[in-house]
């Protein structure tokens, strides 16, 4: 199959390894969740940037600041956390009724009361980290003179560094349990997978995703001595040995490449960029003008400093996609040499669009934007391109599969 010839009629791959149901379906649940996806995005650059670029949000921190004698630390650390509670407000009846469709689509299994508790711990993290940061933030703006925006620079590369590192220790523990893969065909199979590899893994675990989810997934998180390969309960549950050791390889891909570890430097390089652009746009005066505040290093200015930094990542996250989609199917690559069975890895990929929903014919700017990873069809024809290359089996279509049914 040459790539004329897959471009040239509409997604020939989607017809061929999809049943016209499943298409339907992905159809259908990328209908109902489309309002959510566009509100939540218009939310959320829509109320930093009211907030930052009018005096509402110099309003909203002097109040909270006020609670507690009006000094600058006050202001900053509740004036921030005003900020972030009235985000969780704005958004909670998005999130609830994100959750009604996840629901009724059969991906969501969580409780209510799990809900709330996932709303609450996410809370309570992210305002304490934000609040801190704040307060570092207008610390250094006050005390370390002109210079402030270098150590703030260094301080946001290094949070990023020390984020990556402690998250798999510290903050997924909160909201999943882990525990080994535990003895048998499947951990054989991995470990074995891992030692052909040669890339040290400390150790394969399994979390109970299955307590909020039926969607299936793998990932590594961490680097260095917290570095782990996490398969999702859901995908060994779901998939077969072959599939999910098929997963494991992609995953095996990521450490192979180090692209945690690579991934956390560009985070802090970037952070460093965003904090030095942040600084730039703090003393252009009439951004301080439209937020109501004389001078940047008030902490009345922070409403507009979340709005600095929600433009700031608007126009960075098309590039951070970008460059994730290429380590992904960096990784797809890895694991294809690896495993060297396109077939299993098709089947994986199909397996996991049915189980996901995932949007088998996503729109360009909808990757451009939103994507993490390439698209599953393409995937799939990575899988199809890489058999060609290699003069293995091209992995056959859903289609020539069924007209076989029962024959094997
Ligand atoms: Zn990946």
């Amino acid at each position: 199959m040459n790539t004329a010839e897959r471009r040239s009629a509409p997604d020939p791959t989607v017809f061929t390894d999809f049943t016209p149901e499943q298409i339907e379906r992905s159809r259908a649940y990328k209908h109902d969740v489309r309002p959510l996806v566009v509100i939540s995005t218009l939310l959320g650059l829509a109320v930093p940037l009211v907030l930052g670029l009018t005096p509402a949000g110099a309003a909203l921190v002097r109040v909270a600041g006020d609670l507690a004698g009006g000094g600058w630390i006050a202001r900053a650390l509740l004036g921030s956390v005003a900020i972030s509670l009235l985000g969780l407000v704005l958004r909670l009846p998005l999130s609830m009724w994100g959750e009604t469709v996840s629901r009724r689509w059969g991906l969501s299994r969580r409780s209510w009361g799990l809900f709330a508790a996932d709303t609450a711990k996410g809370f309570v993290i992210g305002a304490v980290l934000t609040a801190g940061a704040i307060g570092g933030l207008y610390a250094l703006l006050r005390h370390a003179g002109g210079g402030w925006w270098v150590w703030a620079a260094l301080a946001a590369a290094g949070l990023a560094v020390l984020g990556s590192f402690i998250m798999p220790v510290l903050i997924e523990p909160l909201f999943n349990k882990f525990r080994p893969l535990p003895d048998g065909e499947l951990r054989d199979r991995l470990m074995a997978l891992v030692a052909q590899s040669g890339v040290p893994v400390r150790d394969i675990l399994v979390s109970d995703s299955s307590k909020r989810t039926t969607a299936a997934n793998a990932y590594v998180s961490g680097f260095g001595k917290t570095r782990r390969l996490v398969v999702w309960d859901t995908t060994t549950d779901s998939l077969s040995t072959e599939e999910t050791a098929a997963v494991a390889a992609h995953e095996l891909g990521h450490a192979a490449r180090r692209d945690v570890l690579v991934g956390t430097v560009l985070g802090a390089v970037g952070a460093a960029v965003g904090v030095a652009v942040l600084a730039a746009a703090l003393h252009w005066s009439p951004l301080l003008d439209a937020a109501g505040v004389q001078q940047a290093d008030d902490p009345r200015s922070q409403a507009l400093v979340r709005a600095i930094l929600a433009v700031i990542g608007l126009v960075g996250e098309p590039w951070g996609l970008a460059y994730s989609r290429y380590i992904e199917s960096r990784a797809d690559g890895y694991a294809l040499d690896l495993f060297r069975d396109p077939d299993t890895v098709v089947r994986m990929e199909r397996a996991l669009a049915v189980q996901n929903i995932a949007d088998l014919r996503p729109r360009r700017y909808e990757v451009l934007l939103r994507y993490t990873h390439p698209p599953i069809p393409e995937r799939i024809a990575h899988a199809r391109r890489w058999a060609a290359e290699q003069g293995v089996a091209i992995p056959r279509s859903l289609s020539a599969e069924s007209k076989e049914a029962g024959g094997t």
